[in-house]
């Protein structure tokens, strides 16, 4: 952007620190005068160059206050700009200076991790660099970021240990998995109620619990209508659903595997249920 010439004062003021054009005055006796402009706008009094509602919040666009300082001649100016210009040129160099040694430390410190936990140092990095990306803990999603200046705030071995705990449990969850897969289809389930919860669905509450079958899976839908009958305590409270907890169960119904867990379906068409113990 470039600076502004008041032409009937002869005056200009600066929109940036080292750009600025010279009047083309009509008035080549007065000497110019030059200002260093107000330090926000640069003197144009407004936020965008084209913008007529956007007033600048410090001058206000009054005359006075958009001017700034009065520098003087234009020897003057041109002194005044080269240095500014100099002083920001030395600014930016120093903080790129600061920002490569930062960067630094942190590769350091990826190679330490990676060097000694190379397991936690993929998932974190994983979990940390993806755009959608959820590892499925809670915790793993919240230190992840950490990653980015661990040059600075490097892993507690606290939390290492943590990320290596929710490893294992995954993979013994995934072996569990592998080792009991949804059977799908029509089928009689049978086994432990382990969740029960009233639902509100499309179509009204519905009672949804999570049985475990015998063969190791779990299955999940809606409470099969003679088992509720059976189950449900009618003392004016939902006290009865905590107590379908534990029980066991069967009946009949289609199976479906879950897309993201083996070990893990959705039951539909619930009949002849009956509860076992
Ligand atoms: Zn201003």
């Amino acid at each position: 952007m470039s600076g502004y010439f008041h032409s009937d004062l002869n005056l200009i003021t600066f929109e940036q620190v080292g750009e600025y054009e010279y009047p083309t005055t009509d008035f080549p006796n007065k000497p110019q005068v030059f200002f260093i402009g107000c330090r926000r706008c640069g003197g144009s009094g407004h936020h965008d160059f084209d913008g007529s509602s956007s007033v600048c919040y410090l001058c206000g666009d009054s005359w006075d206050a958009r001017l700034g300082r009065e520098i003087g001649d234009r020897a003057a100016a041109e002194k005044h700009f080269a240095s500014r210009s100099r002083a920001l040129a030395l600014r930016l160099a120093k903080k790129e200076a600061e920002r490569q040694a930062y960067l630094a430390e942190r590769d350091v410190a990826w190679e330490a991790l990676k060097e000694a936990e190379p397991e936690v140092f993929n998932l974190l990095h994983e979990a940390a660099t993806a755009d959608q990306w959820s590892s499925g803990s809670r915790f793993i999603d919240s230190i992840c970021g950490q990653l980015w200046s661990l040059g600075e705030r490097p892993y507690s071995q606290k939390q290492i240990d943590a990320v290596k705990q929710i490893m294992e449990a995954k993979k013994v969850a995934e072996a569990e998995a592998e080792a009991h897969p949804v059977v799908e289809g029509r089928q009689e389930i049978s086994g432990e109620i382990l969740s029960a919860k009233l639902k509100e669905t499309d179509f009204g509450m519905a009672l949804k619990i999570v049985v475990k079958d015998a063969r190791g899976f779990r299955v999940y839908g809606t409470m099969q209508r003679q088992i509720a009958d059976a189950l449900c305590v009618d003392d004016g409270d939902d006290g009865w659903l905590e107590g379908a907890k534990g029980r066991e169960v069967k009946f009949t119904a289609t199976v479906k595997v879950s897309d993201d867990d083996k070990a893990f379906g959705f039951f539909s068409r619930p009949v002849k249920g009956e509860v076992i113990r």
